[in-house]
């Protein structure tokens, strides 16, 4: 149960991965004592991967959980309120200051709300493929398609995504094997006739996977796969399994209170992170489902940061 230090707050902070965790770094910084809800998974999507070699600054990478750790001390450091595994649960967002309930009962009010609460992969729901997360499984080609050079490996899905990610993952692996469940993909037809035009994409059909075998310290040595037509079961041998399924954003309980789009994400004005309600703002995945990097998250946080900030002194006015 979150002690909340104080009743009123001028800036509260939905969500703890790098968008939130870098708009309570600007918002810190700028005194404004900003308190943070870092919800179920604290740091967010960074927590479940490993090496991460693409943010700038650190040459030799970072691994996801440490980078989360460093951030979050930085956010402390500037007198960031920060609650871990606290979630909120409703928003009044017609009476100022806003009120914000917790699941826990408790309220208090805030002159802005920063909603960073992310977008979580789809996965499959098999035991393995949690257990594998990083050491095999990925959920984002982008970040992890290094660590699989010369290696045969899978991508899950039927659409945009998995299509997308199965092109750019031919870059690194010398095959990459495009596993559906159903016969017709869901893709759009430039994305699927690039992939087809890929020699190394191939695709599996009618395709369910059973299980991700392997373990973490070997890695992912295959995937059992049912046909759904025959029934029969099967071992296609890979060393990485790309779950391209789809995201989902967390946006759950702002529901009837910002506008979204047909897929949940939050819907930002311009190149802002404004919202269709004053004083609420919208940064990182929750509103992103084209970029999704940390790097992006970043930079979205710090323009929420700066855009609560001048809101806010326009309440001073
Ligand atoms: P999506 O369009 O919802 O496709 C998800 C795919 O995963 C579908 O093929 C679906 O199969 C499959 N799937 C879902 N749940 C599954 C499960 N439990 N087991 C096995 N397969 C499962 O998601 P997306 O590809 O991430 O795309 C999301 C949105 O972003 C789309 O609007 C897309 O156009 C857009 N996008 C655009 C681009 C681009 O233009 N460059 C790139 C990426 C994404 P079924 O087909 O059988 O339902």
């Amino acid at each position: 149960m979150p002690e909340l230090k104080k009743s009123h707050y001028e800036v509260a902070i939905m969500g703890s991965g790098p968008a939130g965790l870098t708009a309570a770094i600007y918002t810190g910084r700028a005194n404004l004592e900003p308190v943070v809800f870092e919800g179920m998974q604290p740091g967010g999507q960074l927590t479940i991967t490993t090496d991460v070699e693409n943010y700038p600054g650190f040459p030799d990478g970072v691994m996801g959980p440490e980078f989360i750790e460093q951030t979050r001390a930085q956010a402390a450091r500037f007198g960031a309120e920060i609650h871990p595994y606290a979630m909120v649960s409703k928003v009044e967002h017609d009476v100022r200051p806003l009120r914000v309930h917790l699941d826990d009962g408790t309220t208090f009010t805030t002159d802005t709300l920063i909603v960073a609460s992310g977008a979580s992969a789809r996965l499959l729901g098999l035991k393995n493929e949690s257990e594998l997360m990083g050491y095999g499984v990925s959920t984002c080609a982008t970040c992890d398609g290094f660590f699989f050079s010369g290696k045969e490996i899978a991508v899950i899905g039927g659409g945009d995504s998995a299509m997308e990610e199965a092109t750019f993952l031919t870059k690194f692996a010398t095959k990459v094997t495009v596993v559906h469940r159903r016969e017709e993909l869901r893709a759009s037809k430039i994305m699927q006739d690039r992939a087809f035009k890929n020699s190394k994409v191939e695709f599996l059909y009618n395709s369910e996977v059973e299980d991700v075998l392997g373990t973490k310290e070997g890695g992912v040595t295959a995937l059992k796969i049912k046909n759904r037509e025959t029934g029969e079961v099967n071992e296609l041998p890979v060393s990485g399994v790309f779950v391209a399924i789809g995201h989902v954003p967390n946006t759950q309980v702002l529901d009837g209170v910002l506008d979204m789009d047909e897929n949940g994400y939050i819907v930002t004005r311009g190149k802002g992170s404004h919202t269709n309600v004053p004083g609420i703002f919208a940064v990182g995945d929750v509103q992103d489902h084209v970029y999704r990097q940390a790097i992006t998250a970043a930079g979205s946080g710090c323009m929420g940061a700066i855009d609560a900030e001048r809101y806010l002194e326009t309440l001073h006015d």
